[in-house]
């Protein structure tokens, strides 16, 4: 028999085990097992039925991945699972673990399906850009109806036991020994004869024609741009109307056009990335970490709120200090507002908001903080105020407690040299809403210690965030890029593109929303009051005035004013196009001598994005960003950056370098300024006909 699949004959029934750790991967070696062990079964006189099921930790969760984009060896998954739905023996899949992906295909194969109550099945296929490819498609639209099948096959969540159950996907849910009580089910099917039920030969129930086109409209504003769920749907829409053999075919076509894809490549490029971020270049898995069991957040406003419930979430004991009662109310009525919101819309319960708001122990005193294993500061962005609260914090906290920042723009080493203890101190920052956003960019300073990186980074995925360690500059990875594009964006304008203009095009190439919508949901006074706070400084690229200036002037704040870039109508997000921005922008170009010109959207498109890439590689070139993976999660948990186009710099390798690099050396001599100075890395790199990711 093969290494990784063993048959044993247990009881009158015959066992196909699958034993390739980690989780029982469907690669060349499995396949080839199951069918030899399937094969066996069949001309075993001792066995009356089969069982198939995963050793270890889990049945196989799914395909190899490593083996994607590679020639096909060995026996297809689809040739397995048929050897399985044609055995003349009835086969049980004994289900533990997850059984996702290819292994909920080859359960689906199977005559019966038994989970244990703690396993978990899907079809996650569409997250990586594809579909199921080995009759995911057909089989379970013909074993729980179209109806049902469609969001498991086109949004791929994973499903516990129970609903499993419910849903019809698995017949029965077990708890303890699952060789036995499989051993034991497939018993009692042969003792009352029950039939062979092989799923392709089922009928599809649908609930009526109009289920396809209803449910892509209900999927449509989420999935924009992705092409897997909207082929998922095309596949079980074909399961209703096609034979099964038929139907397998077309599965194959869509599947096979999804797996070449520019969208699979590169959602497949951020499943890899985004485990990857979590190991930083030089901080072994070894390095030791700091145990993390009670927080402290100075300041309880919009971030100190949202950053305390990400630790009250994962049961964390949070303080939460202010410098006044009044703030210290507001922040938690904030706060317990926040959840009885989410409460009412059923995601947690009323005990579960009473547990979380229990975990918080609001404060006004230093000497609360004492034993804290970390402190993250969310105070106003001052330097001379975060100086006072880290030299607080540096007498009053225990030694080894971490003394994290929320800065957004200020320099980390600074911050640390207010206390005796820099290697104790480092960069968390959060981004807004901060109980909602996934990115969490860990600022490592010059004297940060490596168990406080490894301690931080870990401590990111237990709060649900994707950190990613990045290194002191103004605006770390993700602001130091987006306010390149954002002026970019508004030199466009200023040139003579309208601004609804610029955010079009960046909404389709696939952005959640445009940079002056995004610009008006932050606040125009935030950017106005940087570049007053640098034109003060004498910083040389602030000095010009810009339209922008003109708006945070009149009080045009964004939404929060109703008025910003776009107008705002009372209880709408919806930006609109007003007469009045024209005007004032009219107004600018004639001050300054500015003769309005068509822009196109190629050169939109080309400006916003190019600038960024060029930016990145200057982040990559001084050692900000460890990787370009690292840029890539930034952009994608940070700013909505389009998943299906992998993340700034994968998308700029699948561009081309060098085809970028020589429209920023035309920018430079059409536009100048130092944001199109082109980086000594992407020159490098454009002419080595090398990418980002090959570094
Ligand atoms: P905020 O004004 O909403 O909250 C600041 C809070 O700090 C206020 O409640 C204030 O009372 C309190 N505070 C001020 N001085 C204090 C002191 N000495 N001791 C204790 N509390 C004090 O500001 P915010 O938007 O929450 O920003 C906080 C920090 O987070 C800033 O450094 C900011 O740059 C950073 N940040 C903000 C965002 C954002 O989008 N708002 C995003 C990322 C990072």
């Amino acid at each position: 028999m093969s290494e990784v699949v063993s048959y044993e004959l247990r009881d009158g029934i015959g066992v196909i085990s699958v034993n390739y750790p980690p989780v029982n991967a469907l690669g060349k070696d499995v396949r080839a097992g199951l069918k030899e062990a399937v094969e066996r079964g069949a001309t075993d006189s001792g066995a009356q039925a089969l069982v198939v099921m995963g050793g270890g930790r889990t049945f196989p969760a799914g395909a190899d991945i490593r083996e994607f984009g590679k020639p096909p060896q060995g026996p297809g998954l689809a040739e397995v699972i048929d050897a399985y739905e044609q055995s003349e023996k009835l086969v049980v899949a004994a289900i533990h673990g997850t059984a996702l992906g290819g292994g909920l295909e080859v359960a689906l194969g199977c005559d019966y399906r038994l989970a244990l109550d703690s396993a978990r099945v899907g079809l996650p296929e569409v997250k990586l850009g594809l579909l199921p490819g080995a009759g995911g498609t057909q089989r379970l639209p013909r074993l729980i109806g179209a109806d049902a099948a469609l969001p498991i096959i086109a949004e791929g969540n994973h499903i516990p036991a129970a609903k499993a159950k419910s849903l019809g996907i698995v017949d029965d849910v077990v708890q303890g020994d699952l060789a036995e009580q499989a051993v034991a089910y497939a018993k009692k099917l042969v003792a009352d004869n029950a039939p062979r039920r092989p799923v392709s030969a089922m009928e599809v129930k649908i609930s009526d024609p109009q289920v396809f086109e209803n449910y892509e409209k209900s999927i449509a504003r989420k999935q924009r741009g992705f092409l897997a769920p909207f082929h998922c749907i095309k596949c079980v829409k074909a399961a209703t109307e096609l034979p099964f053999a038929e139907g397998m075919k077309r599965e194959r076509e869509l599947f096979t056009e999804l797996m070449g894809s520019p969208q699979s490549k590169a959602q497949r490029h951020v499943f890899f990335a985004e485990r990857e971020v979590a190991r930083v270049p030089g901080i072994g898995k070894d390095t030791p970490k700091r145990d993390i069991k009670s927080v402290a957040i100075i300041g309880a406003g919009t971030m100190g709120g949202g950053i305390a419930m990400n630790f009250a979430n994962a049961g964390i004991p949070v303080k939460m200090l202010e410098v006044k009662e009044e703030a210290l109310d507001k922040g938690l009525s904030v706060i317990r507002r926040n959840y009885e919101n989410t409460a009412k819309k059923g995601r947690i319960t009323q005990d579960d908001v009473e547990k979380r708001m229990a975990l918080i122990q609001p404060t006004l005193s230093y000497d609360d903080l004492s034993g804290v294993d970390l402190v993250i500061e969310a105070v106003f962005e001052s330097m001379d105020i975060k100086k006072e609260v880290f030299g607080t914090l540096d007498q009053v906290c225990k030694a080894g407690a971490i003394l994290a920042t929320n800065t957004s723009t200020l320099d980390v080493n600074e911050i640390a040299a207010a206390t005796s203890r820099p290697q104790d101190v480092m960069g968390m920052h959060f981004f807004s809403p901060a109980n909602v956003m996934k990115l969490l960019e860990n600022v490592r300073g010059e004297k940060t210690a490596d168990d406080v990186v490894a301690t931080v980074m870990d401590l990111s995925k237990k709060i649900g965030k994707v950190g990613v360690c990045v290194g002191v500059c103004d605006g770390f990875v993700g602001n130091r890029m987006l306010h390149k594009r954002q002026a970019e964006a508004g030199a466009l304008v200023a040139a003579g593109a309208s601004p609804e203009q610029v955010d079009k095009v960046l909404y389709d190439f696939g952005f959640p929303m445009g940079p002056f919508a995004m610009s008006d949901l932050a606040g125009l006074d935030v950017g106005y009051r940087i570049r007053q706070e640098r034109r003060k400084a004498g910083d040389p690229e602030a000095q010009e005035t810009t339209w922008l200036d003109k708006l945070a002037e009149q009080g045009r704040y964004g939404q929060k004013t109703g008025a910003g870039v776009f107008r705002y109508e009372e209880g709408d997000r919806t930006p609109r196009p007003d007469p009045e921005v024209a005007r004032l922008i009219e107004e600018y170009r004639e001050e300054k001598g500015i003769t309005p010109r068509e822009v196109t959207d190629q050169e939109i498109l080309e400006r916003c994005m190019y600038v960024m890439v060029n930016e990145g590689a200057k982040i990559l070139e001084e050692g900000i960003a460890a990787r370009a993976l690292d840029v890539d999660i930034v952009w994608i948990y940070g700013y909505g950056f389009p998943v299906y186009r992998g993340g700034t710099m994968f998308w700029a390798d699948q561009v081309g370098l060098d085809e970028i690099c020589d429209r920023v050396k035309t920018f430079e001599q059409e536009i100048g300024g130092k944001q199109w100075k082109p980086a000594a890395l992407l020159e490098r790199l454009a002419k080595e006909g090398k990418g980002f990711h090959d570094l």
